[in-house]
């Protein structure tokens, strides 16, 4: 009798509309940047699982901070209880994330998406305006209103848009409206403005890097210029720092970089090294009521409060920000070298349109030649697919780019041979 494989018992138990799967990766263990296969293949992980594992896999104050609290924690939330790593995580965020009302409060959840649908259900609420704007191509979560005001979704028809949102456009300096960044930043911001003239808006979501759209890092001024319109117009501003806050970026927050203060930010993934913890961060006005409109049974339980307590404590002790800033830029510099050197046959030359990032969220444009533009998915595709043979994993955002987000932990050595393998990635299914 033959044994079904792992990936054939997968296909036949886990539910496709969770899956988005590049190749068919089995994965039984991890440590630092590198994941483990059943048989014992090491790769190195160039995406630290869309961003979740931050600190890498099985962080030393990670596991100290979940075995501490699995052997003590009392099976609770905050819905129903008080706890101090509950409210010891409250107090450290609202110590780290710069705000601009004294009286704030923080919502805790499980993911992302909940952060979102909560923070954006709240802001309806407590302002009594129901319109909510994003933008195109943005990703703001799988379930409920956040939803529905993902670009990402809608345009794919996994959903209907929510009935009162609008979605604006998003400044894209590799493709700029109007011929130069200049040009499609005023674009963009002039369509802010004039859809939240109408002073019907009750928040505006923003990627501070529209990540899952394409990996497009926006021109210096777009979020200072989104705070400007929606102070002037009477809205909240909601920073999604969900995929590339907490030091990716090379600050502790991705909005730091304009030097912003949103009414609003919301955190997952890395939050929560792994596990399922998210948080919004905001006014009291809007995030203390109606009490116990977003109950979820294990919100903010003390096994994921630690693990976040532990992970804010460590990007702030080992300055992971400067690091992150550091190792990015050596991967950033690398990849442009290279590219710069044509590859072999030319093949880099010719099929990467564009490298853009900050800190360690790279994005890597495939296209079927530099001056088209024209987006070559099946080339990316294979290039992903390359990868993992040679023993890399990244993924695809926005169809043809590589979203390269490694965990903040990497080496210099480990960033050097992600390089090694892209390069020889692209240049292999060039050729073929
Ligand atoms: N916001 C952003 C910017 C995201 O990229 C994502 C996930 N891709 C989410 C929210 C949702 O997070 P989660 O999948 O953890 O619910």
């Amino acid at each position: 009798m033959t044994v079904p494989s792992l990936t054939s018992r997968d296909a036949r138990a886990i539910a496709g509309i969770e899956k988005l799967r590049s190749f068919p990766i089995e994965v039984v263990s991890g440590h630092g940047s590198t994941l483990v296969e059943p048989g014992g293949r090491e790769l190195l992980d160039l995406s630290a699982t869309w961003t979740a594992c931050g600190l890498g896999h099985g962080h030393p104050a990670v596991v100290e901070a979940v075995t501490r609290a699995v052997a003590n924690a009392p099976g609770m939330g905050t819905g129903s209880a008080i706890h101090p790593d509950a409210v010891g995580l409250a107090e450290d965020l609202l110590a780290l994330v710069p705000g601009n009302v004294e009286d704030r409060r923080v919502y805790l959840g499980h993911a992302g998406s909940d952060a979102n649908d909560v923070a954006i259900r709240a802001c309806r609420f407590n302002t009594g305006k129901s319109r909510v704007l994003a933008f195109e191509h943005g990703y703001h979560g799988g379930i409920g209103v956040a939803l529905g005001v993902s670009g990402v979704h809608v345009e794919g028809g996994a959903t209907a848009a929510d009935p009162d949102s609008g979605f604006l456009p998003y400044p894209n300096p590799y493709r700029p409206r109007g011929g130069s960044p200049a040009a499609d930043l005023e674009y963009c911001l002039a369509a802010a403005d004039q859809a939240l003239a109408a002073g019907d808006v009750a928040c505006l979501l923003v990627e501070p890097i529209l990540s899952d759209g394409g990996f497009i890092v926006p021109p210096d001024g777009f979020l200072t210029g989104l705070a400007e319109l929606t102070t002037r117009h009477g809205a909240l501003l909601l920073c999604d720092e969900v995929k590339v806050g907490l030091g990716r970026p090379g600050t502790l927050h991705a909005f730091q970089h304009d030097g912003v203060i949103p009414d609003i930010a919301t955190f997952g993934k890395s939050l929560g090294a792994g596990l399922p913890i998210s948080a919004a961060v905001g006014p009291a006005s809007i995030l203390d009521g109606p009490a116990g409109a977003a109950l979820l049974t294990t919100a903010g339980n003390p096994v994921c409060t630690a693990v976040a307590r532990a992970v804010l404590s460590t990007l702030v002790a080992e300055d992971i920000p400067a690091q992150a800033a550091e190792r990015g830029g050596r991967f950033l510099a690398s990849l442009q070298s290279a590219v710069a050197g044509g590859g072999r046959d030319g093949a880099l030359a010719a099929h990467v349109g564009s490298l853009r990032g900050r800190g360690l969220g790279i994005g890597m444009e495939i296209v079927s030649d530099p001056d088209s533009k024209a987006r070559d998915n099946a080339l990316a595709e294979k290039v992903v697919h390359r990868a993992w043979e040679l023993g890399a994993v990244v993924y695809l955002v926005g169809g043809n780019v590589l979203e390269i987000t490694p965990p903040l932990v990497i080496t210099n050595d480990e960033v050097d041979r992600g390089v090694e393998i892209l390069v020889q990635s692209v240049e292999d299914c060039a050729r073929s």
